[in-house]
């Protein structure tokens, strides 16, 4: 799995390198990363595989994710490090791309061991991060405190105050107003931005939902503000909801934790539950899919019924699905662009931090919409000029900038 998506993401560089008319050595020279460090961890008597890939630097610092789950593998880290270069080249912040990983189940280890891991996952990796270097973030099953633990330890390693050694901090320990939804938030900019470029912004349209966690829930929410746009049906692991005249995120009942999450839907009435894989052929005009990657694959590409397919979730098109998708006539807004809020606003607290200052979340949203939307529009202009699909033209701007 992990490495088809290295060689997917890989394949589509090495495309749109050669219709740019760089030569062989110069695509290759981008597709190598700069830098693997590969280690183990020990906890409790167990040892468990680690990485951190820092792929390009070119243009900043590294910036990704630092990931704890089973599945993790270095093929896994390479692909994501790789995405993450192209992500920030393609919105023009002045950052790098990287990624990392433990390859353990977290649900099996106890708070002390969860908190030993990362201080031992920083403690390893202080001679080749910090503020100026590589900058992890949260990924999956990772949060804020496990960053504050990292932040922490990095700082006691180095013997001196480095705030803008990671981000996803919690607000306490230097993070951003703004982080958690930003992702979410990311994805509407992107979707308003082509609907507007369309002439369809001000038509009635509706909106079916895959994946109703952290990226998902804050998409429902900051969608509201955009009453054309109708929310007709959600989705997560368990249910799929529909209901024709609309819902509100906040008929939900939620799961308590540090991201509120959206359990079942409070008032059930004209609402029709059904599997979660029937979210893919909802008869709607516009399909987000925030869930996970490979939602949309050669077996189900065909049930789906929306014109305009928005990824935020990394990769959750399959590149054959892709493909049959877009010669059947429909637009995938592509998730190096439309997810890309999360990294922003990563960009946005380390700048914070090294100028010492705090922004408003208002601050916050409006400098993120000031970066993505014109990232959005160069997406939109380069893909109509070169009559390419939105990914081929975010992925040539990003190259350009890149090499
Ligand atoms: P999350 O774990 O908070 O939420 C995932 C959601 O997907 C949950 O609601 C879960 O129930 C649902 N889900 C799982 N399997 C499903 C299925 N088969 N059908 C329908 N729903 C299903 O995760 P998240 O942080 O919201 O991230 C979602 C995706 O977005 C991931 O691919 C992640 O890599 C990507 N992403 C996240 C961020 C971020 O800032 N959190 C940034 C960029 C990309």
């Amino acid at each position: 799995m992990s490495k088809q998506m290295l060689d997917t993401a890989q394949s589509i560089i090495r495309e749109a390198a050669t219709r740019l008319g760089y030569d062989q050595k110069t695509i290759e020279a981008l597709l190598e990363a700069e830098a693997e460090h590969i280690f183990e961890i020990e906890v409790s008597g167990q040892r468990y595989p680690a990485y951190r890939v820092q792929h390009n630097s070119k243009r900043g610092p590294y910036k990704g994710g630092i990931r704890f789950h089973a599945g993790v593998n270095i093929d896994e880290v390479r692909a994501l490090a790789t995405l993450m270069s192209l992500k920030t080249a393609a919105v023009g912040i002045p950052m790098g791309g990287g990624k990392g990983g433990v390859a353990v189940d977290p649900r099996k280890l106890s708070q002390a061991e969860i908190e030993q891991l990362s201080r031992s996952y920083a403690q390893h990796l202080a001679p080749h991060i910090g503020s100026n270097k590589d900058i992890p973030a949260p990924d999956v099953n990772t949060d804020g405190n496990i960053i504050d633990w990292m932040v922490d330890e990095y700082e006691k390693t180095i013997g001196k105050p480095d705030k803008g050694s990671f981000t996803g901090k919690t607000m306490q320990g230097g993070g951003s107003e703004g982080r958690i939804e930003a992702t979410g938030r990311g994805g509407v900019i992107v979707l308003v931005e082509y609907l507007k470029a369309h002439g369809l912004l001000d038509k009635p349209l509706t909106v079916a939902l895959q994946g109703f966690g952290n990226v998902g829930y804050f998409f429902a929410k900051v969608l509201k503000d955009y009453p054309n746009l109708k929310l007709v049906a959600v989705s997560n692991s368990k249910h799929t909801w529909v209901r024709q005249a609309g819902i509100d995120v906040e008929n939900f009942t939620y799961k308590t934790g540090p991201t509120p999450r959206p359990e079942e839907l409070k008032d059930l009435q004209d609402v029709e539950t059904a599997e979660p894989e029937s979210i893919i052929s909802s008869k709607v005009d516009i399909l987000v899919l925030a869930a996970l990657e490979d939602a949309i694959d050669e077996t189900n590409a065909g049930k789906v019924q929306a014109g305009v397919i928005v990824e935020l979730a990394n990769g959750p098109v399959t590149q054959i699905a892709s493909k049959e998708l877009l010669e059947s006539g429909k637009v995938i807004l592509p998730d190096v662009i439309a997810n890309a809020g999360g990294v922003i606003v990563s960009y946005l607290e380390w700048d914070q931090n090294q100028k010492a200052e705090h922004w408003t979340e208002p601050a916050v949203n409006q400098k993120l919409t000031d970066i993505l939307v014109p990232a959005t529009q160069a997406m939109l202009d380069r893909a109509t000029d070169k009559q390419l699909d939105l990914k081929q033209a975010a992925f040539e701007i990003a190259i350009e900038r890149l090499i």
